[in-house]
């Protein structure tokens, strides 16, 4: 039996892998505290003797999760892996130090997939790009007016579309910029009007 048990989790706050080891003999004779370099989360593990209770720093959702579970999971065997209550994805692993390498290899590839997943800003980032450039193909032309008469406006770009927004009385007119009807839909308006308030 090795002597060292391996905890890995992903910092929630600097994004990266931790993997920690502790001898058995330290986690039974006392609390444990395995701190990211960053020094923002740490893995808090404590026991009663029976079973362990744990504080993980959840690098899936962000959040930090209490979790319960015996000497026996925690101590011996293949290890376990701890779910994260918000997401159900695993988010901590415990166990011998070669399974707990590769498990955390796998978790941080799907946690910065999932990551790059949501910073894709928007539904459809060619066509987005399209609706932008006809939009300033129109205001070029003097094409986008509110029908309380201003010519000024402002444009607020979100993931599937783009609002203008007049600037005199707060009317506002969405474009949507998701597909590819969005844009046939924009590239046969010559003008564009907002509905004044
Ligand atoms: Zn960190
Ligand atoms: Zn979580
Ligand atoms: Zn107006």
């Amino acid at each position: 039996m090795e002597e060292l048990r391996s905890f890995g989790f992903i910092c929630p706050k600097c994004g990266k892998a931790q993997v920690h080891q502790r001898s058995r003999f330290a986690l039974s004779a006392a609390a444990a505290r395995m701190e990211c370099e960053c020094e923002k989360s740490a893995l808090q593990v404590e026991t009663d003797g029976v079973k362990f209770r744990l504080m993980v720093p959840c690098g899936v959702c962000g959040g930090e999760h209490q979790a319960e579970c015996s000497s026996e999971n925690l101590l011996e065997g293949r290890g376990i892996g701890l779910a994260c209550p918000q997401t159900r994805q695993l988010c901590c692993y415990i166990g011998e130090e070669q399974d707990v390498l590769r498990s955390m290899e796998n978790l941080a590839l799907r946690v910065e997939k999932d990551k790059s997943e949501e910073q894709e800003a928007f539904t459809d980032n060619v066509i987005m790009y399209e609706v932008l450039s006809e939009l300033k193909d129109i205001a070029a032309r003097g094409g986008i007016g509110c029908s309380c008469g201003s010519k000024r406006y402002s444009l607020q770009v979100s993931r599937g579309a783009v609002d203008l927004i007049c600037a005199d009385c707060g009317g506002k007119l969405r474009i949507n910029a998701a597909t590819d009807e969005d844009l046939d839909r924009l590239c046969c308006q010559m003008k564009l009007e907002i509905h004044g308030r």
